[in-house]
């Protein structure tokens, strides 16, 4: 299967049961400011090109962001700052991520995360990370062929994706890299393929964008240093 048919493919998972209820019920009872729109209250698949040559990997859809929306990072303060922060880099068309249909498109670059349904409290147990990893690995897997920098948002997607990196064909060194917001670490090609280049970033939540730990230009600077690497 292609990166196409996986997109079509994951919104029909129920692996989860917590989260599996909580974007149904958070789909039902819906925020009073979005109460006349239909929400998505399905896994939110991956959003940008096949041949991505860089991916930005954050943490889960957000309640009444992807999980209304339907698209990575849309709908919520998180991806008001990422994709403004991209637009700025050169890496997508518009400095805003609205909705599906809205024209955006993004410079060989996709932005997924290691769980794809709304976590109640942003928080997935490492039960329910695991449970998604598969998704993750095969999307990465079909990457492979054209990536050459993954951008990680924060800690928890850093120890999500280590193993799907290795499982894509690179090697990752033991003791495994540690996650900060300057990282930047080289993983060689397991087989014959080029390295690839993993950065770190602070989370563009607004826990670290209210408190100025992550400013807006911080969060450019990370999108322009994964992009040199990635020959974007
Ligand atoms: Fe399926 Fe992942 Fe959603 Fe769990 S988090 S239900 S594995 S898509």
């Amino acid at each position: 299967t292609g990166i196409d048919e996986l997109d079509e493919v994951l919104p029909t998972c129920r692996a989860c049961p917590r989260l599996v209820a909580w974007r149904e019920e958070v789909a039902r009872v819906k925020r009073a400011a979005f109460r006349d729109e239909e929400y998505w209250g399905r896994p939110v698949p991956g959003f940008g090109p096949r041949d991505a040559a860089l991916a930005v990997v954050g943490l889960a859809p957000a309640a009444h962001g992807g999980n209304r929306t339907g698209r990575m990072f849309t709908g919520d303060r998180s991806g008001e700052v990422l994709y403004a922060a991209m637009y700025r880099a050169g890496l997508a068309s518009r400095p805003d991520s609205v909705r599906p249909g809205d024209g955006l498109t993004l410079r060989s670059t996709r932005v997924t995360s290691p769980v794809h349904c709304a976590p109640p409290d942003n928080r997935p147990t490492p039960g329910e990370r695991d449970t998604c990893r598969p998704w993750l690995a095969r999307e990465f897997e079909l990457l492979a062929p054209t990536l050459r920098a993954v951008l990680v948002l924060g800690g928890f997607g850093w120890q999500a994706v280590l193993p799907v990196l290795a499982a894509a064909g690179w090697r990752v060194p033991r003791p495994r890299p540690a996650f900060a917001h300057d990282a930047h670490v080289v993983l060689p090609s397991a087989s014959e393929g080029g390295p690839l280049h993993l950065l770190g970033c602070y989370h563009v939540s607004q826990r670290n964008t209210s408190t100025g730990r992550l400013s807006p230009g911080m969060v450019e600077d990370r999108l322009r240093a994964a992009a040199r690497v990635a020959d974007i």
